[in-house]
Formats: structure tokens, sequence, C-alpha cells
């Protein structure tokens, strides 16, 4: 099997991946869940916002050559005739001479061009004192200056955020079509495995796997569907990913079983149900990685290893699940970070080193999180980014400049 599949660089085997999703159908939902969605139609405004001129300050309506040369020590004093709450419109208009006391939001009323703010007024009884010159339009709030009938306000594509929620309810959306969440069945293989909630027997250990892989498909946006554990049998491992199928998956995630053990039976499994693209990646942690379809549904077979399966999920699953949602920009950030720690040795892979990062006098430090073997999860768990190390570097010297992809920005962790 070996020679058939050659190894893939990262980029290779991304293109191949990427090039198996599309964005999935619009779904219609409440206007709250549309929220971190990708809008699936473009929102047009079916009024003005706001519907009329309307007061920005609490104040004093006026006609503004009613103000002409006014000052504290020779103020104009003005009838004060009526008295406008946001949500109500005047029954009177501004004569010559008059004001009408108005609150924060209330339409103008007619016959006033201006607003003169309660710090520019003082009141006695019904006359105000006006302290100030204002021009036409002072405090005026325009119809329409926000959103304008007709208006192209929303557009299909666009990330939901709560100012799109904010603004899709000005516009009245209480429902709103965006694209569906991608449902991901998350499968772990392996004799060795128990569930979260039981006591391992001798040789054997929990399923960490499936649960810190929902955990990232969550995290990005899809639906976890939860298979559970396949014993290392072809059948068991068929069977299984006919279930997730069944379940509407749009990927299946399996852990382990890719490797050159004798009961790594994922790869197997694949080629003879389905058809296998390709398998390993020149990448540490991750070498042993998977792709093809069974049924038409991708496959993607993560490493066993705890490590390596997290990294291979965000590098592959994470834009998978992204590009599923309708988002274009897939890549996960990066910034240069000075590397504290050297690297001894290090083969003809990419090597994805966990590192803690950190912000000093505007320039970023990353430190290994100690021990970087595929096992040891501590180092997932110690890490906020990954460090990039290429394929064509053989060590790293302390004080290296490094990219880091960062995984989470410290800035927002506590
Ligand atoms: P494999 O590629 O199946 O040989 O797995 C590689 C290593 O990862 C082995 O030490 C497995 O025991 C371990 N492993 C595989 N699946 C899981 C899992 N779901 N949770 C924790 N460790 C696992
Ligand atoms: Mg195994």
């Amino acid at each position: 099997m070996k020679g058939m599949y050659p190894m893939l660089s990262v980029e290779e085997a991304l293109e191949k991946v990427l090039r198996a999703f599309h964005p999935l159908e619009p779904e219609e939902v409440d206007i709250l869940d549309s929220l971190g969605r990708v809008l699936a139609e473009d929102v047009y405004a079916d009024l003005n916002i706001p519907p009329l001129d309307n007061t920005a300050m609490d104040g004093y309506a006026v006609r503004a050559e009613d103000t002409k040369g006014a000052s504290p020590q020779n103020p104009r004093r003005l009838r004060i005739i009526y008295e406008l709450a946001a949500g109500y419109v005047s029954e009177k208009a501004v004569e010559p001479g008059t004001a009408i006391r108005i609150m924060t939001g209330a339409p103008i009323p007619p016959g006033a061009d201006a607003v003169v703010r309660f710090e520019y007024t003082r009141r006695e009884g019904d006359w105000v004192y006006i302290f100030r010159e204002v021009e036409p339009g002072k405090e005026i709030r325009r119809a329409g200056e926000d959103v304008r009938k007709g208006e192209l306000k929303l557009r299909w594509g666009t990330v939901i955020r709560p100012a799109e929620v904010g603004m899709l309810a000005a516009l009245g959306k209480r429902r709103v079509k965006v694209i569906r969440r991608p449902r991901v069945a998350i499968l772990a293989t392996g004799d060795e495995l128990v569930d979260v909630d039981e006591t391992p027997g001798l040789g054997k250990i929990r399923n960490t796997n499936s649960y810190s892989n929902a955990a990232q498909v969550i995290k990005y946006g899809g639906i976890p569907i939860m298979l559970g554990i396949a014993r290392d049998r072809k059948e068991e491992l068929s069977a299984k990913i006919k279930e997730g199928i069944e379940r509407g998956a749009d990927l299946i995630l399996t852990s382990g079983g890719v490797s050159v053990g004798d009961f790594d039976v994922v790869k197997e499994v694949l080629a003879a149900e389905g058809e296998m693209s390709f398998w390993r990646v020149r990448m540490k942690p991750g070498k042993p990685l998977a792709f093809g379809h069974i049924a038409g549904v991708p496959l993607l077979g993560l490493p066993g290893n705890p490590v390596s399966v997290m990294v291979s999920f965000e590098i592959f699953a994470r834009p998978a699940i992204l590009k599923m949602q309708g988002r274009t920009k897939l890549d996960k950030p990066t910034v240069e970070a000075v590397l504290l720690d050297g690297i001894e040795e290090k083969d003809e892979r990419r090597h994805y080193v966990r590192v803690i990062m950190e912000r000093k006098g505007g320039e970023w430090y990353a430190r290994l999180t100690g021990a970087q073997g595929s096992g040891i999860l501590t180092s997932m768990v110690k890490a906020n980014g990954l460090a990039i190390i290429p394929e064509d570097w053989s060590r790293v010297k302390p004080g290296t400049k490094v990219k880091v992809m960062m995984l989470d920005w410290p800035e927002e962790m506590a």
C-alpha cells in the first residue's frame, strides 16, 4: 500500500482535501441562531432608519434663527409650547419665539430646524433661556442616515456577528437564511479504548480523541455525531461508518488505525469500500493521515495519538468544516515569534511544535510547552500556538524567528 500512496506535503494534502468540500445548503433559522453563521441571502432594507428626522440629544427643538446671538450674558427667551418623548409625534409646530421640549429619539416637530441641548438652556416655568446660538440641523439625525429603504444592507456570504444580528433585527428579520452547519461523525478506533465514564482495565486507556475532536468540531461551528468506539476489526469499523452515513454525516472523522501496525484497519476499509485519495503527510505530528470517500461521504482518517489527532484536525478538518459553512477565510491566523527554546534534532517533515505565546513590548515570544511527544496531551493543554518549523530545517537555535499558528489568543484566555 505504501508504494501506491506517496507521502504528500501539507499543501498538496490540504488542496486535495479542500477540493472535496463545498458550501452546504441554506436553512432558515431564528435570528439568534444566526450568530457565527454565514448569511445565505441578500437582505434589503424594508424601511428608513431612522424613519424620521429626530433629535440626537435631550433639549429644545427651536428655529435656529431664534437663537441668533444667544450667549450666557445675552440669552434668548423662548416660550415652551409642548413636550415630546421618543415614540410620539408633535401635535404642535414650532412658531417664531417658541420651543418644544424634546427627548432623544423624538421626531423633530414641524417648524423646528435645530435642537439646543439642555446644557445650554435654563428653564423658568413656561419659558426657556437659550445660552448658545445653533446652526440649522444642529443635533438632528436625518431620516435614513443609517439605513435607506430599498438598500442592499447585508450581503450573501457575510459572517454574522452581534452587529449583524442587530442590523437583522432593525430590518425586521425574525427568520434568517444561513448556510447550515455540517454534521461531523466522530469515530474512535482501538481495542484498547474505553469510554470516559469507565475505569480502564489492565492495558486499556480512555478514549480522549472523540472528545477533543468533538470539541474542535463545536468550536469551529459543526455538529458532532458521536459514533463511539470501533474495535480494530473491519466489520465493526464498516458498520460504524455506515451508521455515521445514515445519521447524515457530511464528514466522517476517525482516529487511530491509519498507521502501519497490524491492526490499522481504517485505511484498508477506506480503500476497499470507498476510495482513498491519499495516505501519509510530510508533517510531525500527524504523518499517518488518510483521506477519501465512502459512499460519497468524505472521510478523514486522523492519527491515533492524542496530540497528532488534534493537530491534524486543525490543519485539515478545521478548514473543511469552515468551507462547508460558506466561509472563505480558511487559514488560521499566524504571527511571527522569537522561539526562545532550541530544537536539537529534526527530520525532513514540517514540524508543528506546541508553544506558549507571550507578547512583550510589541514582539511575540514562543516557549516550548515541554515534552513534545505525540502522546503527550499536556503539550496541547499548555499550548496556545503551533510553531511551524519548515521541512528543510534540521535544527533550530534559540532566538530564531518562526511562524506560529495561533490556536487561542492569550489576551482572551483569562
Ligand atoms: P494507532 O494509530 O491506532 O496505533 O494509535 C496510536 C496511539 O494512539 C496508540 O497509543 C493508541 O492507543 C492511541 N490512541 C488511539 N486512539 C485513541 C483515542 N481515541 N484516545 C486516546 N488514545 C488513542
Ligand atoms: Mg489503534
